[in-house]
Parts: C-alpha cells; structure tokens; sequence
C-alpha cells in the first residue's frame, strides 16, 4: 500500500528561481544582493540542458566582426520572425555578458598564452568566428562556475529534487479576483519526503529549459519535459511560436547512445556530411553545404536519408590532424571511441534530433511575462530573439541577457512586490494509486513521444498534424483524469506537462500555413510574404 503525500509546509523567500541551469543561477546571482534567493531544480542541480552546450556562446569580441554582421546572421537565421530591436540589444549587450561569466570566473579558450586574445570558434549561420568555447564542454565549464559560485554564495539556498508542480497565483485564494492576478509563488513537490511545499516569494523566476523530451530523438537531459512553458499556461499566461523546434542535424547514431550531441563547431571546423555512398550531399541543397543553417542542413539529412533508406549519415573530419581532434574536442572524441568510432579514422555516424525549443512562454525585454510577479527567462521563454529558428550559439547568450534584463527589473521594484503567504492549504491532495498505473503512464510518455517525431517532425503536413491533434486531444484529456486520481510521482507531473506542451506545439503547427524557418509543412512549401507573418499565440 503506497502512501499517500504528506501537505502543508510552507517556505518563504524574496527570490523563488525553479531552475538551476544558466538563466536560474545568473539571475539568482544578481539578485542575490538584494535579498534571500531560493533555487530549485528537480534532480540534481547540474543535471541540464546547459552543462551539455558544447559549442559555446555567440558574442562580438573581435576587430574583424561587427554587431551588425552578428544583427544580421540572427536575422537572417530568424527568417523574418525574429524582434528586431529585441535582436538588436541583445548582441550589442553581448560583450558585457561575456564580462560577466568571466567575472564569475569562467575561463575560455585563448591564443598564444594571451588573454586578452579569446579563441574564436565558427558555427554554421555565422558569417565570422565569434563563439567563445571551453574545447567542446563549453556548457560544463560555465555551468560548474557558476553553480561553485551560487553554493557559496550566503544569500543563496539550493533545494534539489525539489519538483515545482504549479504555480500560486492570488487567485486560488481569492476566486473572485479580477484583472491579472499575481503570482505568489509555486507548489513543489519535495520528491524524497514526498511532500508538497508551499514556496512564497516577491518574484517568482521560470528558467526550466526546453521541451526536447516531447519528441522520441532527442539531444536534451531527461528532464527537459517543458514545465515551466506548462505550469505558465495553466496559470493564463499566453505562449507562442511553439511549432519552432529546432532540430539538431548532427546527434550520434548508435544504439547505445541517444542523445549525445555532435556539436556544430566540427562542421566549422571542415567536417563534411556524407551519405552512406561515401557522398557529401549538402552543397545540393545549399551554397553554404555542411554549414548552411541547421533547419535546412537537417532537413537536407533527413531527405538524404529517405532517398537512400539509409538510417544515418555521417560526419567526415578525418581530414584534420588526430593530434588537432583530441586537443579542439576531447569530449566527442571520447564518447566516439567508447563506442568503437574513432573520428581521426572514420566517419561518424549521425541523425538529426529534436534540440531547441524557440518558443515558449511569452515575455518582454525584462523577462516580465502576463502574470504579475512571475519571470521567464532562458529556454522556456519566448523572447523575440531567435524568431523561426535559434542561430547557433545565440541560447546561452539569451540566458544571460535575459536574467540581467530580469535581475535589473527585479531589483528596481523589489519594494512593490511583497511576500504574501496562506495558511490554509491550496493545493489539492490525491489518493492512492495503484501501481498498474505506472505502466499506464509510460504507455502515454512513449506514444506522445513517437507522435510527435512521426507527425510533427522535420517535414509536417496539415494531415499528419491534424492526425496528432485529434490523438493528443485524448491523450490530455485522458492525462486530466489520470492526474485527478492519481498520487503524486515526478512522472505523472511529467507526463502531465509534456502532453500539453505537445499538444500546444500541434496548435501552434496547425495555425501557421506556411513554412518558415524550422517550420516546414509539404502543403504551404512557401513562406509567405503577404500579409507579414506573425507569431503564432495561443492564449489561456
Ligand atoms: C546537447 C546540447 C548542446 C547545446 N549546445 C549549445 C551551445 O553550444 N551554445 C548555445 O548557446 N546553446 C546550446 N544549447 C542550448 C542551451 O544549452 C540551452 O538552451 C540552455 O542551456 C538552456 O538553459 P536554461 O537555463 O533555460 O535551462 P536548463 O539549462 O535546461 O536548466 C533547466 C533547469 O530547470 C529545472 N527544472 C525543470 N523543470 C522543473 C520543475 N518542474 N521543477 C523544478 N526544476 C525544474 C531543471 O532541473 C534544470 O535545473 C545546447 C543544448 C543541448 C541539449
């Protein structure tokens, strides 16, 4: 017989951050100035989408490159969807950022011994070198840092496997509340007390990551479930351009490995994609070939593949030095020859997987979102920057920009935003479960999963998203009435959020009738020039 949770305790803070990847800990070190800064995060606190990055973070810090080129490469990624201005402000804060993460104590690779000379490293859709890297474990580096640097910090408190469930808005006290209510906090689950926790604060952040983990192949952590984007929806804030899921051209295929990422900085540095006759395929789809943008290199992969009914690709670099391969990506070269593939020898095998969420929550320049009190920044938000589709790089520096913007916000109306807390218990409680369930709940996670890679994959069709909506259409209301009757348990909180982020995302497919950027759909090939395409919103 399991037990049911235990209800009732109650925290209170200035600054709740759910996330404990970069957009939560460089906000929570900002503000931690000012006031007592919870963290939460739902496993352990480096296990994110964050310490994975590879590649590094886009940034203008040579004579030769300019904020205009890196204007212009973002827009152009973007394909006419991206804000201007919110593109703009962000590469020219860049730098500063830099500053930042480096203040922190993060060290990037450098020329000659000189530190005043960053090494630059090339990604696809960048026109110069302009992306500083730690070899090929970027993520981890910063990552480290700054988590050493939160740890110890003494205004900062680290609560892990800490789940947040929803989000306490004003309302759910006072029913009769008009007007935009405020958030007050959120409800956690504490998973080994099994206990619900009551978290107030003045601020609540969002930085949840992505949602990779809606589709079968992915590049993300476990846990990249979409929580934050569906905790914010169900507390009526508006979320859009979810049909933008990027989908990383280079994952390794192997059996034994599903989602480990082959970074784009090989193909910077000359790797060439081939198919499995030994040709390299991409300059038939692109002038820029192997380095053209990554919705159109996957797509080119994923046509080569269908062509062929190979079931990869592979990545060549063999042209490089072996001494040059294990020195510039230690990390893959490793990982490779754990399964037998040596990169200086042979090619590596590789398929696309689904990588980057660019929509997400709604937000303005300060990470404010519909809800009074409530932030988002990072992956789990909608910023305007990436537009259709991420260029490479830009993430990590839209976590930084993003949790200044919010920290700077936050700090300034610290006093109008008090912590509020009911005694009486808000959140509902749940009976007993019956263990059969749990095999119920892993069907639903897998049948999600393989939907959307097979209906809202890389190449859609109004048939086969209209097939998704009407399946996910019960799959969310069966997941409704399975979570009104069921225990608590991190899975069902999962499934419970990846089912409506999915569902969400075939919206937001379904609206748009055209292609653009990431977005591919074989019934509108085109993208449309009339009227200007705008996001596509869905509201609460
Ligand atoms: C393999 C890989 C390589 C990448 N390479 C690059 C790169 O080179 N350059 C680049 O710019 N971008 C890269 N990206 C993208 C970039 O890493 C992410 O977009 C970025 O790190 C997201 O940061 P975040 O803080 O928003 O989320 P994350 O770093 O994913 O952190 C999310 C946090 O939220 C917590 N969380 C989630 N749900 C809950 C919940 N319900 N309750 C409590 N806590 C919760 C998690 O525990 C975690 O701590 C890469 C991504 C991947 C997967």
């Amino acid at each position: 017989m399991l037990e049911p949770y235990k209800t009732g305790m109650l925290k209170t803070c200035d600054f709740l951050v759910i996330g404990s990847g970069l957009a939560g800990l460089a906000y929570a070190l900002k503000v931690a100035e000012r006031g007592h800064v919870v963290v939460i995060s739902k496993t352990e606190a480096p296990l994110t989408n964050t310490a994975m990055a590879q590649g590094g973070i886009a940034a203008v810090m040579s004579a030769e490159d300019s904020f205009e080129s890196h204007i212009k490469d973002t827009l152009v990624a973007g394909a006419g969807l991206c804000r201007r201005d919110i593109v703009e402000k962000v590469v020219q804060s860049a730098p500063d950022r830099v500053e930042d993460l480096i203040k922190w104590g993060v060290e990037f690779d450098i020329e000659d011994g000189s530190i005043s000379k960053i090494n630059l490293g090339r990604e696809g859709g960048h026109s110069h070198r302009r992306i500083l890297h730690v070899q090929d474990h970027t993520g981890a580096e910063i990552h480290s840092e700054l988590l050493k640097k939160a740890r110890s910090h003494k205004n900062i408190e680290i609560f892990e496997g800490y789940f947040a469930v929803d989000l306490i808005l004003s309302r759910d006290f006072n029913p009769r509340e008009v007007g935009s209510p405020r958030c007050l906090g959120a409800y956690v689950f504490n998973k080994s007390q099994k206990q619900i926790i009551e978290f107030y604060s003045r601020f609540t952040m969002l930085a949840t990551g992505g949602a990779g983990k809606t589709y079968l192949y992915t590049s993300n952590w476990s846990g990249a479930t979409g929580d934050g984007i569906a905790m914010a929806y169900r507390a009526g804030c508006r979320v859009a351009n979810l049909e933008f899921m990027q989908f990383h051209p280079t994952c390794l295929y192997h059996p034994g490995e599903r989602n480990f990422l082959i970074t784009e900085a090989l193909r910077g540095e000359g790797a060439e994609l081939i198919n499995s006759e030994g040709e390299a395929f991409t300059k038939k789809f692109h002038p820029q070939g192997s380095l053209a943008p990554r919705d159109i290199v996957a797509r080119s992969i994923d046509a080569e593949m269908k062509r062929t009914g190979a079931e990869c690709v592979y990545l060549d670099i063999t042209h490089q030095s072996a001494g040059y391969l294990t020195e510039r990506f230690p990390l893959i070269y490793k990982r490779c020859m754990q399964f037998g593939i040596d990169m200086t020898k042979q090619p590596i095998p590789v398929v696309p997987a689904a990588h980057y969420l660019c929509g997400g929550i709604l937000t303005d320049w300060n990470s404010r979102t519909d809800i009074q009190g409530l932030l988002a920044c990072g992956e789990n938000a909608c910023t305007g920057l990436h537009g259709a589709n991420r260029l490479a790089s830009n993430s990590l520096l839209e976590c930084l920009v993003f949790s200044n913007n919010a920290a700077e916000y936050s700090l300034k109306n610290f006093e109008d935003f008090s912590v509020k807390t009911f005694t009486e218990h808000g959140y509902k409680n749940f009976p007993d479960q019956n263990e059969d369930e749990m095999i119920v709940i892993s069907h639903m996670w897998d049948e999600i999963r393989r939907l959307m890679w097979n209906y809202v994959g890389i190449v859609r069709s109004n048939r086969r998203l209209s097939r998704a909506k009407t399946r996910l259409d019960n799959i969310l209301s069966e997941v409704q009435e399975f979570y009104g009757s069921a225990r608590l348990h991190p899975d069902i909180i999962e499934l419970r959020n990846i089912a409506l982020v999915a569902h969400l995302s075939v919206r937001c497919a379904l609206k748009r009738r055209e292609s653009r950027g990431i977005h591919y759909n074989l019934d509108y090939p085109f993208t449309s020039q009339e009227p200007l395409s705008e996001d596509t919103i869905i509201n609460p």
